[in-house]
């Protein structure tokens, strides 16, 4: 049997002598779209953090088509085909959205299936502020914006940490075809969100996490 796209296994993270990550296992397969369902403070986000780089953690392993990541820097991460829609969106406010898009923009594929034209295709509302600054775009074009910039790496595995947070009904709404798109595409995703009804009509799997 091959391995899992993404295999996380016993990970440990502490703050301050607490256990945020406290020996965490999970695996995503390829092409499929697996939830992460826990609630606040469960340790979600320190978890793709850490599957991210952007943390590490004091025990456990994480492998990424068979091949260990846990050791490698964030950009390392990123090129090996992990992309992360950070909780909060984090876009940069000052660059403009094309700026935004291109600075994370890497292919390993001859033809990739993700550059501007295919991402201004795909969030039509992005095209027409292409020249505008991230701190001038609606929450809803932030958060298209931050799903954007993640596709520009061509992830094979898509990270999602509460993508519809503190969006409006109708803009939850968009970003959630957009998801259901990528799925009818075979985008592989892990994704973190408080909306469970549209989750599980999403989801293939659903794994539970509850104090790490
Ligand atoms: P979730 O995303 O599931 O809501 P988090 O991963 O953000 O949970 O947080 C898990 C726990 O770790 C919480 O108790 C939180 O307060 C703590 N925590 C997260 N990041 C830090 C940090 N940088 N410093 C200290 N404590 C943190
Ligand atoms: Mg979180």
């Amino acid at each position: 049997m091959s391995a899992a796209l993404l295999e996380v296994r016993d990970v440990v993270r502490s703050f301050g002598g607490v256990r945020a990550v406290d020996g965490a296992s999970l695996d995503v397969e390829a092409g499929s779209i697996t939830s992460l369902i826990g609630p606040n403070g469960a340790g979600k986000s320190t978890l793709f953090n850490i599957v991210s780089g952007f943390l590490r953690a004091e025990a456990g392993t994480i492998a990424f088509e068979g091949r260990r990541i846990d050791r490698l820097p964030p950009h390392r991460i990123a090129q090996a085909g992990l992309g992360l829609v950070p909780e909060g969106r984090q876009i940069f406010p000052t660059l403009t959205v094309e700026e935004n898009l291109i600075a994370t923009a890497a292919s390993r594929f001859a033809t990739p299936r993700w550059t501007l034209d295919a991402i201004y295709d795909f969030f039509p509302q992005l095209a027409g502020r292409r020249q505008h600054m991230g701190n001038e775009l609606s929450g809803g074009e932030q958060q298209m914006l931050a799903i954007g910039r993640a596709l520009m790496t061509n992830p094979k595995l898509l990270i999602l940490d509460e993508a519809t947070e503190g969006l409006a009904p109708m803009l939850r709404l968009d970003i959630w075809r957009c998801l259901a798109r990528l799925k009818d595409e075979g985008q592989a995703i892990l994704i973190v969100d408080k909306h469970l009804s549209a989750l599980v009509k999403l989801a293939d799997r659903h794994i539970i996490i509850e104090k790490g």
